[in-house]
């Protein structure tokens, strides 16, 4: 089967007993032993529900790993991934991450005795000296970045980590398994915020890790029901429902993505437009060749700083201001006084997020009415 299909058909197909082609949501915390720890298959929710096991047989499909866990959150399937990297160990991370992801290292584990290197994730060579410097137990990518749509080779970078016995944990929020797939390129786990594309609907919040290897799947899972972060069946089936369009819905947000962009870049009041599918990327041969689409994450620079960048916001009447990203819905936020606000302003300005800098989380709209609501935008300026 080609991937739109299998995203149609993943994750176990009609129900046995009824025919129903959607998994039923099993609302129900426990279930019925036919005598002492004898049972069907299931016990208790917190451990698997067969809504879950849908969704998680989906995730692993999707993203061509060996098993899927379906978490509360994105932090959750990060937290809980955490439990397994024991005090004193090390992780080398890109150094442009996800707030909350920063936030969990920095300002809760590393008291707890991990120690975080981080690299330029557009730098083998930098990956290469972290690693050389000592060892590590994980290294932690996302790419593209959040917000400066930075690139990590997954090839070169999980080559290199494999040598130097260290574990490769990619982020794919952003690109989605329809555009990268990590695990076929080295990666030894994938993290999602389902929360984002995979739910697509802005309507749930919902984490994923898949693993390509079983025994470190099932020592996850072990953690996933020791540890407790995980999602109720209401939420795994909206995930799953979203799973399903995730072909027709990407390609939306790419085409968008691209005009986007492109008005972006001729627009004399935007000094840098940073989306992965433009020739002008840094990384435009990386891009394409990790890449299979770019989707709807554009984030720009405009000259006027931050009263441009407010300016902007503020004439926009399609882009609803909002953190998030990956909905139907296009969204625009700027990441120094939202997402990005709990990072100290001399470390922003040296990672190049600048105070004129706005993100957009393209949707699924006509993509003529997000070119007309961004120019609107502009003229503001
Ligand atoms: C949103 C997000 C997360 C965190 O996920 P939650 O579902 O909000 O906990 C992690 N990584 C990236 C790239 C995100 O965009």
């Amino acid at each position: 089967m080609r991937f739109d299909t299998r995203l149609v058909h993943t994750g176990g197909g009609p129900d046995p007993q009824t025919g129903a082609v959607n998994p039923p949501l099993y609302l129900s915390s426990t279930f019925e032993q036919t005598a002492p720890n004898r049972n069907k298959g299931y016990v208790y929710s917190r451990t698997s529900n067969p809504t879950r096991t849908a969704l998680e047989r989906a995730l692993a499909e999707i993203e061509t790993g060996q098993r899927g866990l379906a978490f509360s959150s994105g932090l959750g399937a990060l937290a809980t991934l955490l439990e397994d990297v024991p005090s004193g160990q090390r992780i080398v991370a890109g150094d442009d991450l996800y707030g909350g992801t920063w936030r969990l290292f920095e300002h809760h584990r590393r008291q707890f005795g991990l120690s975080v290197s981080y690299v330029d994730p557009t730098s083998v060579e930098a990956f290469g000296a972290a690693l050389d410097s000592g060892p590590a137990a994980l290294v932690y990518l996302e790419t593209p970045t959040n917000p400066l749509m930075k690139l990590t080779d997954l090839v070169a970078v999980s080559a290199l980590a494999h040598r130097h016995g260290a574990r490769v944990v990619v982020d794919n929020t952003f690109a989605s398994p329809l555009f990268q797939r990590p695990l076929e390129l080295g990666a030894d786990l994938v993290l999602h915020s389902t929360t984002k594309y995979l739910g697509g609907h802005s309507d749930l919040i919902g984490g994923a890790l898949v693993a390509t290897d079983p025994a470190w799947g099932e020592r996850l899972a072990w953690l996933q029901n020791a540890v407790g972060a995980v999602p109720g069946p209401v939420d795994c089936f909206l995930v799953l429902r979203g799973i399903r369009t995730l072909g027709v819905r990407m390609r939306a947000h790419d085409l968008n993505g691209h005009a986007v962009a492109r008005l972006l870049e001729g627009s004399p009041r935007v000094s840098a437009v940073h989306y992965p599918g433009l020739a002008s990327h840094p990384q435009a041969d990386l891009a394409r060749r990790q890449m299979s689409g770019f989707g709807g994450m554009v984030s720009f620079e405009l000259k006027g700083g931050e009263r441009a960048a407010r300016r902007f916001l503020r004439a926009l009447k399609i882009f609803t201001l909002a953190e998030s990203l990956g909905g139907v819905e296009s969204l625009a936020e700027h990441p120094a006084s939202m997402t990005h606000a709990s990072v100290p302003a001399p470390e922003r300005a040296a990672r190049g997020i600048g105070d004129g800098l706005v993100r957009l989380s393209c949707g699924i709209e006509d993509h003529r009415d997000l070119v007309a609501d961004v120019t609107r935008g502009l003229r503001a300026v």
